[in-house]
């Protein structure tokens, strides 16, 4: 792809959509309704529950907890001999009795994508409904949209509808693609460009900024530009950038964090500065891309080493937050255990199967001839970057946890579960999980006046367990956790998430992952049902 020219009253975070609609990439059905989840309610009273703060402290209950409308206003612990039936909160207009339940802030994916366009490849892209239940379903309350590549006025009016709770979605922030780079889409071309084109996307109400890199001084000024604007920022430090700025050089320029690994490895570089690429190598070859990838790590400093210690001190000085995503690349380590993931068959819409598996062309679909050699290299980089990643957590710094599910056999809500494990493999420990996922993702967000844990004044976004999730994440998955049934000496699937609270709106998760099936078993039909096209073209 090659600079086109984009007519200028094409608004400040729209170019690609503008740009890939015009090569016919049809629109994502976005939400206008809502058919689930009752409430808010002048006083919600959810009793007895064992309280998960999101702080990081350990469980305390039993607690009552008080909702007023969107708002929680009372955590009253209701235990000892002063909780006698007068000293406990009035009765509310509708209550949950959460005696033997956990109680969590709200889930935050740091970073997602409300439906994927480039789904379209391969037949019916599921409307934004799907993404959006899916993402309830798994307790995700807030989600930080990076790139918002259905168009910026696409995503600001689905957060609107959002925050009047006229659809059923969780809060959306929306970070808009910054078009400064070769190999995706470029209109800006100078430092001024940058500027300029950042206080009319701010104008517009963007809350921040999802950068691939782009010529440094481009990037360092436009860095400074969202300082001053009070925009947040993200950068995918793209292979076709990176080798003139990597994580580090970005971090310093006021980059708010570092998505997926892409950047950190090339950070710790010490004996070369551009990575081993095999000669042959082509950025356009996603086979290259993702196989070359799996030896970056090894190419860096050693953990311990004084490299790797002055790196992760210069990250910390600055206070920088990485978002790794982990669950995204899972499949390069054993493509057969995400390919056959326990989900696929009721929840992955055919479209995204088909546009999964290998064939050129598609993002993230680089199967061509993926090998045990990938796989163990895949391991062993993410044992370094693993590494990484929890000593800089174990050290002070922030890590947030992120799902970019809707490529490379990752399903929205299943992925964001599966990230919560792989960060406890890291080495997290469940609550610096459920931490990460919840008052960590509010200050990367700048949203921890209102969100990210339990305390009177905050929003009331809460998820209402059955089981205690620190026990096990795999509770939270939508197919749940494989159980014997010792009396019974049969399997059974328990399921953890009993309901999301959303600005106290309370889902049904159950409610929730059955409109999803249904959404799904009908792709899968003969026939694409009229209504998918109906909808389709209505969104045009
Ligand atoms: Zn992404």
């Amino acid at each position: 792809m090659t600079d086109r020219p984009i007519s200028s009253d094409i608004p400040p975070g729209d170019e690609l959509v503008a740009y890939r609609s015009k090569a016919g990439q049809p629109a994502i059905v976005p939400a206008r309704q809502r058919d689930r989840g009752i409430g808010p309610f002048k006083r919600l009273v959810l009793r007895g529950a064992t309280v998960i703060d999101g702080t990081g402290a350990p469980p305390i209950g039993p607690t009552d907890i008080v909702i007023e409308n969107n708002r929680i206003t009372l955590l009253k612990k209701v235990t000892g001999n002063l909780a006698t039936a007068a000293n406990r909160p009035a009765q509310g207009d509708h209550e949950i009795d959460c005696r033997g339940k956990w109680v969590t802030p709200g889930f935050i994916d740091c970073h997602a994508h409300a439906g994927v366009a480039y789904h379209a490849a391969n037949g019916w892209v599921p409307p934004v409904d799907y993404v959006y239940k899916l993402w309830l379903a798994h307790g995700v309350t807030t989600v930080r949209e990076m790139g918002s590549m259905n168009g910026l006025g696409w995503m600001l009016d689905q957060k609107k509808r959002s925050a009047e709770n006229s659809i059923a979605a969780p809060r959306l922030l929306a970070y808009a693609y910054f078009p400064a780079v070769n190999d995706m889409l470029k209109v800006l071309h100078t430092p001024d460009e940058g500027r300029s084109w950042l206080r009319r996307l701010k104008e517009r109400g963007a809350d921040g900024v999802k950068f691939f890199g782009a010529p440094p001084a481009i990037m360092e000024a436009a860095l400074d530009e969202c300082r001053k604007l009070g925009l947040r920022s993200g950068c995918h430090h793209a292979q076709m950038s990176v080798t003139r700025m990597n994580a580090l050089t970005t971090a310093r320029w006021g980059l708010t964090s570092a998505e997926h690994y892409y950047g950190l490895p090339e950070s710790l570089f010490e004996d070369r500065v551009v990575q081993n690429f095999p000669l042959d190598y082509d950025y356009n070859d996603e086979y290259f891309r993702f196989s070359v990838s799996g030896q970056m790590f090894k190419q860096g400093a050693k953990p311990g080493s004084a490299k790797w210690n002055e790196v992760l001190e210069r990250f910390l000085e600055i206070g920088f937050t990485f978002v790794p995503t982990f669950t995204i690349y899972d499949a390069n380590r054993d493509l057969m255990r995400a390919r056959q993931a326990d989900w696929h068959k009721e929840y992955t819409w055919k479209s995204m199967w088909d546009y999964f598996t290998p064939q050129r062309g598609g993002h993230g679909s680089y199967w061509y001839r993926w090998s045990t050699q990938n796989e163990i290299e895949w391991k062993e980089n993410y044992r370094l970057w693993m590494a990484f990643i929890n000593e800089y957590k174990n050290r002070g710094g922030r890590v947030c946890a992120g799902s970019d599910s809707g490529f490379i056999y990752q399903i929205f809500g299943f992925g964001y579960i599966r990230e919560l494990e792989l960060l406890q493999e890291a080495g997290f420990h469940p609550l610096e999980v459920i931490r990460s996922a919840t008052s960590q993702g509010a200050a990367l967000c700048g949203v921890q006046d209102e969100l990210g844990t339990l305390e009177a004044g905050k929003l009331a976004d809460l998820l209402v367990h059955d089981h205690n999730p620190l026990t096990d994440f795999k509770l939270l998955y939508g197919t749940g956790a494989m159980r014997l049934n010792e009396a019974t000496n049969r399997v059974e699937w328990h399921r953890g998430l009993k309901c999301t609270i959303k600005d106290g709106v309370i889902f049904d998760t159950a409610e929730l992952l059955a409109d999803v099936r249904e959404l799904v078993k009908e792709t899968w039909a003969e026939d694409v049902p009229a209504r998918f096209r109906q909808q389709q073209e209505a969104a045009q």
